[in-house]
């Protein structure tokens, strides 16, 4: 690494990556490009002598960015935020920076020590209990995403569940979850060897606003026990995917705990809103789970990837992901004086990604991330008073957060039950490049999802964006009389 030549390079990408976001709202913010478009682009093979930055940024401009998917564009309302923000993003320069690798305390004690301090600040930021906090038996990590956290924990509590009832007995764990739980917990079951008629998906429906009801759970739970299954897993989501449902996690818990089942709450994109005190009450019942996640890297301001996870009892996961070769062993690990993240994930190798998180927390301060969210809800509050208005438009659930579920009505004397109609309104409006929204499907619906969370999102690009939207179903209502 020459000093000087990363000085004058970093500021070029710098400039590069400035004019990016002024420029940001001229892209589509759907790339239009069609599959296999940028083999035609490269050259088959890499170059034998070196290129100019120069050049490559002229690449860049001219052939990567209209495969770019741009979702730190203001008029990207699709699936759940990402966020950027300079804070994040100078935490990850930081950490390339620097490009240590601390899978154990001595490869670089700060790496270890910092995620451990702020996982204990975002822990207390979130008013988690005090045995979540590396204070106690618990303690915080960061993972790459929400689906290795709920992995890891869900290896820890099989192997708890195996060490009870006999190591031959996985065929005879059960994993609880509903039909509105993020598909990470079946791949999860998938590695973790779950067997797959063992994987037990609640039904939900509009009645309960798609959370599960502890009353199926119940009943579940009493028929595995009484065909001599053993229930060992139960996943509950603050926030779910396609409509943000809350699960109930004060009476879940109560469930788990007589059923001496491990308890792990996704809250992947909404843990973020609960540090703000009206949001918090979505939490209750935290205190009764043994593992908690959110994803600081969606609502959060921290750049991709920052999955924080909290366990309550970090010696379970220690005990199913611990190794202990001769090379990495050192005199502060064989004392047992520190801790060992590589004993909390699956691969060895980690990034420093607290450096970013630490920066977000510092840099905006708990106060301005409050305001943070409570401007992206107040602006999906907005964007459903403005379908609400609409005789032709309706709101599906009942919206939390900063996520509206909506459609447009079929009429009643037409023969789509308004699927057609609103995965083609979907394909329209994405097609205009001008916003990107995305959907999903409850009770056999087809609906549209309008998640406001880029941080560069103002009121007139949610109006603007329910302009796109209402002149789209105005041209596909006019092809298609109602
Ligand atoms: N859980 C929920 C509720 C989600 O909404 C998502 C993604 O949107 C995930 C888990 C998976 O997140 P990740 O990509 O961090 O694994």
């Amino acid at each position: 690494m020459d000093a000087e030549q990363l000085r004058e390079n970093a500021h070029l990408m710098v400039d590069f990556i400035a004019d990016y976001y002024n420029s940001i709202e001229s892209f589509p913010v759907l790339s239009q490009v069609q599959p296999g478009y940028l083999r035609k682009l490269i050259p088959d093979s890499a170059p034998n002598h070196p290129e100019s930055l120069h050049n490559v940024l002229d690449d860049v401009q001219g052939k990567i960015l209209p495969g770019v998917t741009h979702w730190q564009s203001p008029n990207y309302f699709a699936y759940y935020p990402s966020n950027s923000s300079v804070a994040g993003f100078l935490g990850e320069m930081l950490s390339a920076g620097l490009n240590i690798v601390g899978f154990s305390w001595i490869t670089s004690p700060a790496a270890t020590e910092l995620e451990m301090i702020v996982l204990d600040w975002l822990g207390k930021m979130l008013k988690l209990p005090e045995h979540f906090l590396s204070t106690g038996q618990g303690g915080g990590v960061i993972q790459g995403t929400a689906s290795e956290a709920v992995l890891v924990v869900l290896l820890a509590a099989r192997d708890k569940a195996l060490r009870k009832v006999g190591k031959n007995a996985l065929e005879k764990l059960v994993v609880y979850a509903s039909d509105q739980t993020h598909a990470s917990l079946q791949k999860a079951c998938q590695i973790a060897g779950i067997y797959p008629e063992n994987c037990r998906i609640l039904k939900t429906d509009s009645s309960t606003n798609y959370s599960i009801s502890p009353d199926l759970l119940t009943e579940a739970i009493s028929h595995d026990l009484g065909i001599g299954l053993f229930p060992f897993f139960l996943c509950a989501t603050v926030g779910t995917t396609s409509s943000t449902a809350v699960d109930p996690l004060l009476e879940l818990g109560k469930i788990s705990k007589s059923n001496e089942m491990w308890f792990h709450v996704d809250a992947a994109y909404a843990g973020s809103a609960c540090i703000c005190p009206e949001y918090r009450q979505y939490l209750n019942g935290v205190e009764e789970t043994d593992s908690f996640n959110m994803n600081a890297h969606k609502w959060f301001l921290t750049n991709f990837d920052c999955s924080a996870l909290w366990v309550k009892d970090r010696h379970a996961l220690i005990q199913s992901l611990s190794t202990n070769p001769e090379y990495l062993k050192n005199k502060a690990s064989e004392a047992n004086m520190v801790m060992d993240y590589k004993d909390w994930q699956i691969p060895l190798g980690r990034r420093f990604r607290s450096l970013k998180l630490w920066m977000v927390l510092r840099l905006y301060g708990l106060e301005n991330l409050q305001c943070y969210i409570r401007n992206h809800i107040q602006l999906a509050e907005h964007f459903e008073a403005l379908v609400a208005q609409d005789p032709i438009f309706e709101v599906v659930t009942r919206r939390i957060f900063s996520l509206v579920c909506f459609r447009l009505l079929p009429h009643h004397n037409s023969e789509d039950d308004g699927n057609k109609l609103n995965h083609d309104l979907l394909d329209a409006v994405n097609t205009t490049g001008k916003i990107f929204i995305s959907h999903t499907v409850l009770s056999g619906k087809y609906i549209l999802r309008f998640a406001v969370g880029a941080p560069l999102t103002e009121e007139r690009h949610v109006n603007a964006a329910w302009k796109v939207l209402q002149d789209e179903a105005s041209t596909l209502l006019a092809r298609d009389p109602l």
